[in-house]
Order: C-alpha cells, then structure tokens, then sequence
C-alpha cells in the first residue's frame, strides 16, 4: 500500500507530533520518583469471562499532550482533579489479562525497559499474581506505539509471551511493516518506526490480522477505531452490561468523556480520533456500556454518564 508524503504527514499531524516528541526527550531527563505497584491488581467477572487489569506502571508526558486544545488554566485543573503532583501528566497504563476457557488473552503487552523508567512493570506485576508468561494463550495489539508494544521482545530477541499468538490490525500492521516507512516519516518518528517494526517483525509468524467485528475468542470482538494511529483498534466483551476496552482512542478519563472534541498530542490523524472517540463515548452512554481505558486512572474502568452535550466519567469496579 503506497501511502504519498503528503498524506503520511496528514497521518501523524507532525505539528502536534513534534510537540509531543521534543517535550518527551525534556522530561525524560527529569529524576524520576519509584513507582509504588498494586499488589492486589483488580480482578472481576465480565459474562463469561474473567478479567484481571495488570498495570505497566506509568508513564510522564508533557500536561498540554493529553489535551493540546486547553487552556493553561484547563489543564492545570484537570491535573488537579486528578490527583498529579507535578508539572507533567501522569498516565496510568492498564492492561486487562482475560481468561475465558483455556485461553488467557492479554490485551498489549506494555513497553519493558525500552520507554520510560516509570513503566515496563508488567513482568515484574504478572509474577506477582503467579502468572507466567508462558501461559498466555493470544495477544491483541490495539496499535504499535512504544507503551503498547516494545514489550513483546525481552533480553534482546526473546519473545516475552513466548507461547501466544499475535492479533493486530490489519491497517496498523500495513501501515508500520512498509520497508520505506522509515523513509517516509519525519526524523523525530525514527525511534517508533524503529521499534514498531522489530515488535512486529518478531511476530510475523504467529500473527493473524483483524478487523472491525473479528472475534479473538467467541464473545471478545474487533472495533475499528483508527485516527490515534491509521490502523487503531479497540476491542469489546460480551456479557453482563458489556465491556469496551477503548485503548487510545480514549486516552483520559477527564479529557476524552468531558471534551472529546478536543485533540490528543499524540493522535496521528486528529479529526479522525475525534470523531471514531465520539461514536464510542456515545454508545457506550446510550447502551450503559461499561469501559477500560489504558492511559486513565488505575485501574481505568468506569461508565460513560451523559452530561450537557458530552459526558463524564463515574468509576465502576
Ligand atoms: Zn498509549
């Protein structure tokens, strides 16, 4: 698939990329306080399904990243509301472990030791819970940012789920694995380029692709929810009230219920995250549907309330 320059700049809105990108490398040289882990990781009944939220830990980034359409004022209460201490939002990175018959099917699989030094405590939470890697059955990627999927290699080229098998996007495997990517993107892109490629390449054998209403297991099916990155997924349980596992394409439990209109730093085509956030929020209001966002609060679970023309967030366990 031949994607122009010009629509590949659409794609990954440079302005808003470099933002993101040059306030990264500031606050990564900032020191970083340790991460408190959650002993007790939260475990509940979905229908026929059984989920677990590990946490990768967190992750900092630039306040303005989570909505580049606020103002200071906005974000500084935002920030507040939720609870971060200091000049940078904290993102919180929840990743549901579902099991379902004999399968245990993780939904990314975080980043390792390659992002953030505040993340990548997947691992170490996983054998906590006396769960051993080798025992996930399937492995979803909802896309291949670093937060989501350089993880997948540990000590160099060892896969960290070495049993599983991959399922992504169709759009997002195409978009990444074309070999001129690299070429095509603007610097400041290399290192995700970079990495989403050696993440998926790992795979390439083990690796089916999916699209909207696929089902992993019977009862966890595919929703298309491109515009974070061109080829995004979200996933949905059946059972109970049902369950939305959003991943980015609801990246705040504020930002993306109260203002969903307003951008995220780091959303590759932004109209198109807007509007695919939209329809999601709204269902899920409209259907009392609940959801799991990856980068909200730990453990990330909670309903869509409406409220004016948009909605807040009420936590559910
Ligand atoms: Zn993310």
């Amino acid at each position: 698939m031949a994607i122009d320059h010009e629509e590949l700049l659409h794609l990954l809105n440079r302005r808003l990329f470099l933002v993101g990108s040059a306030a990264l490398a500031s606050v990564s040289t900032m020191p970083w306080k340790a991460l408190a882990l959650s002993t007790e990781p939260l475990k509940f009944v979905q229908g026929e399904f059984e989920v677990t939220v590990f946490s990768d830990g967190s992750l900092r980034l630039p306040l303005n990243i989570i909505a580049a359409d606020a103002s200071p004022a906005q974000l500084k209460e935002i920030a507040k509301r939720l609870g971060w201490t200091s000049d940078n939002a904290e993102l919180g990175t929840n990743i549901p472990l579902i099991k379902k018959g004999q399968d245990l099917v993780l939904i990314d699989n975080g980043s390792a030791n390659k992002f953030q030094p505040t993340a990548g405590k997947l691992a170490e939470n996983l054998k906590a819970a006396g769960i051993d890697p080798s025992a996930v059955t399937k492995v979803v990627f909802t896309h291949a940012h670093p937060d989501h999927i350089w993880g997948t290699l540990v000590d160099g080229d060892k896969l960290f789920l070495p049993n599983a098998a991959y399922y992504v996007g169709s759009a997002e495997w195409n978009f990444w694995t074309d070999p001129e990517l690299l070429s095509k993107m603007p610097a400041e892109m290399g290192d995700f380029v970079k990495g989403a490629q050696r993440s998926l390449a790992a795979v390439k054998d083990r690796v089916t692709m999916v699209k909207g209403g696929d089902e992993i297991v019977p009862g966890l099916s595919v929703l298309d929810t491109p515009g974070h990155t061109p080829g995004h997924i979200s996933l949905e349980l059946s059972g109970g009230e049902g369950l939305i596992i959003t991943a980015d394409a609801m990246t705040n439990e504020i930002v993306s219920f109260e203002h969903p209109e307003w951008k995220f730093g780091f959303d590759a085509n932004p109209d198109l995250a807007i509007e695919n956030r939209k329809k999601l929020v709204d269902r899920a209001a409209t259907d009392k549907i609940k959801m799991l966002g990856f980068h909200w609060t730990y453990p990330g679970l909670g309903i869509a309330e409406r409220k004016g023309a948009a909605y807040v967030f009420a936590k559910a366990s």
